[in-house]
């Protein structure tokens, strides 16, 4: 299986700043001005390499994160977004017209089940929703109207691992374009390395890292990630979710660190995904051997960066789980709150809060249930200490 290294490719960029500085400069001007009349005639036609026109179009420090975010997923191009929803609702628009069909992991983050299921009708575009580690369920929605293929790569909340490189045979047989959502797994997966067309991030998560911050970005074909930005015609440019370049400068000062701290997330789940079901909890976990996906997780993965840093545990009752989260957030092992990826742990039960946009039924069929906790695990340096603690959590709820 075709493995990447996505830490080597950002390690080797060379930026500079303005004064030979060893981060680049950041730009603080929404526009730019031009020596010739005539050059800013051609940037409206055509991207110029080196020349910008305006912030929302493009700017340097856009620009460099953008290069980064690239040789991460090993693309040629990538764009960066206000947010990361702002990323998937860009791809979509600009993937799809009024009358096409789009075939979705029923297993994906609540924001973007919404968008398909309430938002997209408007435009009479119709979604369907499958379990995408059922092939067959998959092959058997896609019509002749069907335009994209949607899934995570490490489904929010339930951790099922989509099988990449199949389901980009499934796209490129019928014609589609295969987006995956990596915001669970930056570096453990590289969805377009195993044949994804366009990978989109959550960056507010696990790539900056420091919870201060709302940004999303593309990972692409330089063709797509140009048509973004068409003065004319590209969703970017003319739906304009811009990500402000200060917010771009601190986010590439922090993707430098992720490699270490991907594995220090995942080091700390792998130990208390199998503390936890060696006490006799319900846990789930892609790095645990009893996980459906285990097996295809190992092929796929680039093993240095291990399992992730998301659990989900089941406490049974809603009550039991609230109980739980507010235990643990007394107990200082982390907060409560939605998002994840942060240096501290976060939990929050998805059933009423990221997933209830979904139906009950639904949430029913895919396994969430409303005792579910998932817990975005930090990178505590001593995670049997943070065991002990949430073990003796657990054992005190009712
Ligand atoms: C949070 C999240 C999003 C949405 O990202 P925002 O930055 O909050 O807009 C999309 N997909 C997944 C998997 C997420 O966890």
């Amino acid at each position: 299986m075709a493995k990447y290294n996505p830490a080597d490719p950002i390690q080797d960029l060379q930026y500079f700043g303005e004064f030979g500085g060893v981060n680049p400069s950041i730009t603080d001007s929404s526009t730019f001005t031009f020596l010739q009349a005539g050059k800013m005639e051609e940037i409206f036609e055509h991207e110029i390499e080196g020349c910008y026109l305006y912030s929302r179009h493009w700017n340097p420090s856009n620009k460099y994160l953008s290069q980064a975010l690239a040789k991460m997923e090993g693309t040629e191009s990538a764009s960066v977004t206000a947010s990361g929803m702002g990323a998937i609702t860009n791809v979509i628009l600009q993937l799809c017209n009024s009358g096409d069909e789009i075939v979705t992991s029923r297993t994906i983050y609540g924001g973007t089940y919404a968008f398909f299921k309430n938002f997209l009708p408007k435009f009479n575009i119709k979604v369907k929703f499958v379990d995408i580690t059922n092939l067959e369920q998959v092959k058997a929605a896609i019509t002749d109207k069907t335009k994209v293929l949607y899934c995570e790569t490490m489904s929010n909340p339930m951790l099922e691992i989509a099988d990449i490189p199949e389901l980009s045979k499934i796209a490129k047989e019928n014609d589609l374009k295969l987006v995956v959502d990596n915001t669970f797994s930056p570096m453990i997966f590289s969805p377009y390395v195993l044949g994804a067309d366009i990978v989109v991030h959550s960056m507010t998560k696990f790539i900056n890292g420091m919870s201060d911050c709302v940004a999303g970005c593309i990972c692409a074909s330089k063709e797509f990630i140009d048509s973004l930005s068409d003065v004319n015609a590209g969703a970017s440019m003319l739906l304009g979710p811009v990500l402000d370049s200060y917010r771009s400068a601190s986010i590439l000062k922090n993707l430098r660190t992720l490699h270490i701290r991907m594995k220090q997330h995942s080091h700390n789940g792998m130990y208390l995904a199998k503390k936890l079901q060696e006490e006799g909890l319900t846990v789930t976990y892609p790095g645990l051997e009893n996980h459906p996906q285990h097996k295809l997780m190992k092929e796929l993965m680039n093993e240095e960066y291990g399992f992730g840093g998301m659990i989900t545990l089941d406490m049974q009752t809603k009550e039991r789980a609230n109980t739980l989260m507010e235990m643990m957030q007394n107990d200082n092992i982390g907060y409560l709150a939605v998002s994840l990826g942060f240096y501290k742990t976060l939990f929050s039960s998805p059933g009423g809060s990221t997933s209830s946009e979904i139906p009950e039924e639904e949430r029913e069929a895919m396994g969430l249930t409303d005792g579910l906790v998932r817990i975005s695990i930090g990178l505590d340096n001593n995670i049997e200490r943070t065991f002990e603690k949430m073990l003796a959590c657990i054992k005190r709820v009712k």
